[in-house]
């Protein structure tokens, strides 16, 4: 695992996360993908936010990210960790487009990304889900636990207001098989809180889940 200084330093200092900064500068001009343009902002909120999820992902894993927009946490983490895969899953097909430009444009091999919604997604085929800004935990916990194995982690990116989204979660999460292992609190450089909650898959999610509809956004498990 990597502490705060060593993930900070590769925030700001890799060459392909720096080529990736203006390649994302250079396309978000064209297709608007991210509000984040300023260089600092970038380096802060985008890379060293992302890449904080690492000291959850195990040796090797298989990591779907559930709407990658611009690539977040997908392509940093892909960069620190070469030991694992990852799938981006975005419904914007622009994005998805970035993603996979940036990826080959960078030589990243262990990374791509696909244009789907995270409902269709197959069941149970990934060790690790990661997901920054898509949705509340409860909503979320059913667009990611059903594409989990059992004994796998979601890793969700949230702000200061963690607990009560735990909170706000908790039936979903014990309906869907998952269990709250820890809500780790940091800051970022540029000083706003965040918090990364770590659930674990304990059993199978009921086939039934997810819903159909986008009821899991309209009518989230309560
Ligand atoms: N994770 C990125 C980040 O932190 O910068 C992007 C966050 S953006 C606010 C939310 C993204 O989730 C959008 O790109 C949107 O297209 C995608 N999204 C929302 N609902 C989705 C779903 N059900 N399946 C797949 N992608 C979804």
């Amino acid at each position: 695992m990597y502490d705060c200084l060593q993930l900070l330093d590769f925030a700001a200092r890799n060459s392909k996360l720096d080529e990736f900064a203006k390649f994302l500068k250079s396309e978000n001009a064209k297709y608007n993908l991210t509000a984040i343009t300023e260089e600092a902002e970038i380096v802060s909120k985008h890379f060293y936010d992302s890449l904080v999820g690492e000291r959850f992902l195990e040796e090797g894993a298989n990591v779907c990210d559930i709407g990658s927009g611009a690539g977040f946490p997908l392509i940093p983490l892909a960069l620190l960790r070469g030991d694992c895969s990852f799938t981006g899953v975005d419904s914007t097909q622009k994005k998805v487009n970035f993603i996979n430009a940036a990826c080959a444009k960078l030589d990243i091999k262990n990374c791509y990304a696909v244009h789907a919604r995270a409902e269709d997604i197959a069941k149970e085929s990934f060790t690790a889900v990661t997901s920054r800004a898509v949705a509340a935990l409860n909503t979320l916990a059913e667009y990611c636990l059903p594409v989990l194995k059992v004994g796998g982690v979601l890793i969700a990116y949230k702000g200061s207001n963690a607990e009560e989204e735990v909170r706000a979660a908790a039936k979903a999460l014990q309906i869907l098989g998952g269990k709250t292992e820890e809500i780790f609190r940091y800051c970022l450089p540029t000083g706003e809180e965040r918090a990364l909650v770590r659930i674990r898959k304990v059993s199978p999610t009921p086939a039934k889940y997810p819903r159909p509809g986008n009821k899991p956004r309209i009518k989230p498990i309560s």
